[in-house]
């Protein structure tokens, strides 16, 4: 099977987490490897059974590539938040800042010929096949995503939220016993919870669980009890998620509007 793994704007963490997955060996001689951007920056796109991208369309170049990689992919997967939702790159979605407000405040007038755009995810350009979530992705998700395609079959993605993961690891509730503001009810799972386990409240580097499912987390419902409003949430949401198109439906779904 043929894979490339590419990379738009981004931090390239994404791409950093494939390359070094431990258990890779288990599964590569399953996969010829026809691009990867971050091992060798040479050569061109190339015809592939599975293109992983990562990061956001920020520039006309992000465009052009995102989409030559489609034409040239049979399955495509957005890896990561920035693919996914935008990732932070695309904070000033929504908040009523224009580009060029925000570029003159980070780099005044400085002659500096780079023209960048507000931050989207790939999918406002190509069809997205599957979504490989995490900023970035856990190593058993990477794993479990290239086994599935090896072996023919296709990843089944996660609907429920890092709550289920967190209550099963044991850890004390932060959000009901110490106010902190988690957005585990919120986001979804795979990480096994990681950063509760570090007595750290989740930020939603996931992006958000689909609310309209049986798993949807009735902590969620907590929050307006913890003095968490609405904007709020929204905000730290929006973090890593400003695209998500489900945002306000999930708020207004926890929040009774
Ligand atoms: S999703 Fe996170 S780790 Fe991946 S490229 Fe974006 S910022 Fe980096
Ligand atoms: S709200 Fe946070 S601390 Fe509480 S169960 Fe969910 S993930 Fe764990
Ligand atoms: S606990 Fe939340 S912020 Fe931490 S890795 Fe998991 S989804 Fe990301």
């Amino acid at each position: 099977m043929k894979i490339g793994i590419h990379g738009l704007t981004s931090c390239y963490g994404c791409q950093l987490s494939m390359a070094i997955v431990r258990r890779l060996l288990d599964v590569v001689d399953k996969f010829e490897v026809e691009y990867f951007y971050m091992l060798s920056s040479k050569g061109d796109i190339a015809d592939v059974d599975v293109a992983f991208v990562e990061g956001s369309v920020s520039t006309d170049m992000d465009e052009e590539e995102v989409k030559k990689i489609r034409e040239h992919a049979k399955v495509l997967v957005a890896v990561g938040s920035c693919a996914i939702h935008g990732g932070v790159q695309s904070i000033l979605h929504n908040e009523g800042i224009d580009y060029d407000q925000a570029f003159a405040t980070v780099y005044g007038d400085r002659p500096i010929h780079y023209r960048g755009r507000v931050a989207e995810p790939i999918d406002k350009y190509v069809q997205v096949d599957y979504r490989l979530p995490g900023c970035p992705p856990e190593e058993e998700e990477i794993m479990y995503y290239l086994s599935t395609f090896a072996i023919g079959s296709w990843p089944e993605e996660k609907d429920y939220p890092v709550c289920a993961e967190c209550r099963r690891a044991g850890n004390p509730c932060i959000l009901i016993e110490r106010n902190e503001p988690c957005l585990g009810p919120v986001t979804v799972a795979g990480c096994d919870a990681r950063c509760i386990k570090y007595d750290i409240p989740c930020i939603g580097c996931r992006g958000a669980v689909p609310h309209d499912t049986a798993w949807f987390d009735s902590l969620a419902k907590t929050f307006k009890d913890r003095g968490m409003d609405k904007e709020y949430v929204r905000k730290r949401m929006a973090i890593f998620s400003a695209h998500h198109g489900k945002l306000d439906e999930m708020l207004d779904a926890i929040y009774g509007d």
